[in-house]
């Protein structure tokens, strides 16, 4: 049996770094790109902008896990959010990534895109923010259109305006995290403001584009009934374009890179909803009409 044929397809949006997201992974890390050696920090710096290179924390290929099929997630660094419940703090610096030139990454994206349209897959962005560097992702995107390849945004819409309505053009379905359902809270879950996430939504709609909602639950923190109302509220504006809503029960699995980095971690004691409270909320959210899951 190959590597491929041995993929299973298993429940959406597995806890990356789970048991469960390792089966699910075929390779990755960061290996096999070409990384520009030598470039001033001018350079970089404007290599940044025009998207010739991109900062990457890392990346795999995986089955179900962001996005239909098997994907190619990449995972970019920086993120301008700190969030609570963040997972993946070590991807908050964007210098803590990997240097990456555009045509290593559409070459590897080519190497896989018969298996990708044979799946239904293809290329996810996430991060960190995948928003942060729009250049390099807008342009992989292109890229991954002239190649027929499905393309997939994952991000908090927490920088809209980096967006132009081209960029939204070449984005097929994009994983919105609604982070919580007032601005008072989100700054207490994000440090960040809510309404460019609102703003991003309502434009990837008028766009004819599909989202998948993502909605972190975590106990005294965003499961509120009124957060939760306030949150499926935001989604109804998005009209159609929502396919679906994933609640994802808050978990440790994070906890170890905190400690690493030596950053205080505020729900150090934080145990995760109740599977009584995480059937509330999906409750909440089927009675506005919308399929939970
Ligand atoms: S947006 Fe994502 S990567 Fe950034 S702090 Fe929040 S959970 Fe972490």
């Amino acid at each position: 049996m190959s590597e491929i044929a041995q993929f299973r397809t298993t429940t959406r949006h597995m806890l990356k770094g789970s048991k469960a997201y390792a089966s699910q992974t075929l390779m990755g890390g960061l290996s096999g790109f070409e990384s520009p050696i030598g470039m001033d920090r001018r350079d970089r710096i404007n290599a940044l902008k025009s998207g010739d290179i991109g900062f990457v924390h890392s990346w795999d290929i995986n089955t179900s896990v962001d996005g239909p099929g098997t994907r190619m997630t990449v995972f970019m660094s920086g993120c301008p959010l700190r969030c609570q419940y963040c997972q993946n703090p070590d991807t908050w610096k964007m210098r803590d990534g990997k240097p990456v030139y555009l045509e290593a990454m559409i070459k590897k994206i080519d190497r896989y895109a018969d298996l990708f349209k044979a799946t239904g897959g293809g290329i996810t962005f996430s991060g960190g923010e995948s928003m942060m560097q729009p250049a390099f992702v807008s342009r992989v995107f292109r890229a991954s259109k002239e190649m027929g390849v499905h393309t997939c945004l994952d991000t908090s819409g927490f920088l809209n305006r980096n967006y132009t309505d081209e960029m939204i053009d070449d984005i097929d379905l994009c994983l919105l995290d609604v982070k919580s359902g007032d601005e008072e809270t989100y700054r207490i879950v994000t440090g960040g403001v809510l309404q460019p996430t609102i703003d991003f939504g309502q434009r990837l709609a008028k766009a004819g584009k599909k989202i998948w909602i993502r909605f972190v639950l975590v106990p005294d923190l965003t499961s509120a009934e009124e957060n939760v109302e306030n949150v499926a509220k935001i989604c109804e504006t998005f009209g159609d374009a929502v396919e679906h809503i994933d609640v994802l029960p808050f978990h440790q699995l994070g906890r170890p890179k905190w400690h690493e980095l030596r950053i205080p971690y505020p729900l150090e004691d934080q145990k995760g909803p109740s599977a009584a409270m995480k059937q509330r909320v999906m409750d909440q959210f089927r009675s506005h009409g919308f399929v939970v899951y």
